[in-house]
């Protein structure tokens, strides 16, 4: 699987490229040049540059069942406003010229939900906020989701909002840990209208169950910064028997690390003087300095920007700043059209919601819905060969409306119209 990673790196390249070969590719096509790239090691690689920030509430007590939740980070011109200063971006731009962008996994947890602010608090204040800004950077939203529930803690010999290392059907409080991530991902889905093309964990915990079950969802995973993944190894596709080792399932992971390393860095660099394009990622959160002139999310930034400049011109290789999503499509070289839609539809008679079966989906297409109690739940569609179709009955007479949701796998999204389903 690594091998086949390097082909794609390797293909991409010559789009990549493309610019500064016009000359030589022009006589050639398209596989000629990629040929050109595989015999000639001589033409360097980039550095793709990815920022991402877990954004949370800063002062969550996992011991206490309900709290208000501080979200003084999110008003505008505290920590998080900050960075979207125009000045400021404008003065971190990369080897093409373009400024720094940032990717937001905006958190959600079980805990959340038992706040006066509700599950979707973190999301709803940050979108108030900053949603209109997001397109003047290129700025991306990703979900970043704590897999944790109410129960006693034997070690703290205490009741807390606790991590959850199962993902097995294993009930904590109420619900199995499957119906807690996925309900989380419906509300996030259905609250917001956004259907995240990256994903990072919480606690950057992931066992396999949890990586077959994204794997299904979210087709850009930020979330290795695991001991048990060789260093070395900075994108691959996770087996279906280890979330930790390459195989053939279909999402990207991608190492993500939070500290500032040197070595790592030059590392990058190195590999991209030897002809491969490679992502640099690198994560923190929206904590600490929160005045302007300490600011813990620009200090970050600038810090990364000064070892890029400096390692740039240092080995003649370009950066590139990139969202989670457009690093990763860029890496793997998958070309898609730039409108994707889905044709959906209700069947009154059969009580069945039908999508059309596309090609270019990742994974399944789900039915994310409300229930007339309020309580948001999601389920996967099932393929229909003869009809190509995905189709979902519905069973449960108390869904007041839904939405089909879905991802392409360049990380394109498609929501559907909310609908109701007509007696
Ligand atoms: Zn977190």
């Amino acid at each position: 699987m690594l091998g086949t990673c390097a082909d794609l790196l390797i293909e991409n390249s010559a789009m990549i490229f493309a610019r500064h070969l016009l000359v030589v590719c022009a006589a050639l096509s398209m596989a000629g040049c990629t040929h050109f790239f595989l015999n000639h090691a001589k033409v360097p690689g980039t550095v793709l540059v990815v920022y991402c920030v877990d954004t949370e509430s800063n002062a969550f007590n996992y011991g206490q069942f309900s709290q208000s939740l501080n979200l003084n980070s999110f008003v505008p011109n505290n920590i998080i406003g900050q960075t979207f200063d125009s000045t400021w971006r404008d003065s971190l731009t990369d080897s093409y010229g373009s400024s720094l962008k940032i990717t937001w996994f905006l958190m959600t947890i079980e805990g959340y939900r038992h706040t006066p602010q509700g599950i979707n608090a973190i999301p709803e204040k940050f979108l108030k906020h900053f949603g209109e800004r997001l397109s003047d950077y290129g700025d991306e939203i990703g979900w970043h989701y704590h897999h944790a529930d109410w129960y006693w803690n034997k070690q703290k010999k205490q009741f807390g909002w606790n991590q959850i290392q199962t993902f097995s059907d294993s009930v904590y409080r109420e619900k199995s840990d499957r119906q807690l991530a996925f309900t989380q991902l419906a509300s996030f889905i259905y609250l917001n209208q956004i259907y995240p093309a990256s994903f990072r964990a919480g606690w950057n915990w992931e066992n396999t169950d949890f990586s077959n079950w994204q794997d299904s969802l979210i087709p850009f995973d930020y979330s290795n910064n695991w001991p048990e993944v060789d260093k070395n190894v900075i994108v691959y596709r996770p087996s279906h028997t280890s979330v930790f080792e390459s195989g053939n399932l279909y999402r990207t992971i991608v190492r993500c690390v939070d500290k500032l390393d040197t070595t790592y860095i030059k590392s990058l660099f190195e590999k991209a003087d030897k002809g491969e394009n490679v992502i640099l990622s690198h994560y923190t959160h929206n904590y600490g300095g929160t005045s302007k002139k300490n600011n813990t999310l620009k200090a970050r930034a600038r810090a990364m920007h000064n070892y890029l400049t400096r390692l740039s011109s240092r080995y003649s290789i370009s950066f590139r700043y990139c969202s989670a999503r457009e690093a990763a499509d860029l890496l793997s070289g998958t070309i898609c059209s730039n409108d994707f839609d889905i044709d959906v539809s209700f069947d009154p008679q059969n009580r069945t919601i039908r999508a059309e079966f596309d090609e270019r989906v990742f994974g399944t297409p789900i039915v994310c819905y409300e229930r007339k109690d309020g309580w948001i739940d999601a389920a996967f569609m099932k393929l229909n060969v003869p009809l190509k179709s995905w189709e979902y009955p519905v069973e449960d007479a108390g869904i007041a409306g839904f939405i089909v949701a879905s991802v392409s796998k360049c990380g394109q999204s498609f929501l559907s119209d909310r609908m109701v389903p007509q007696k």
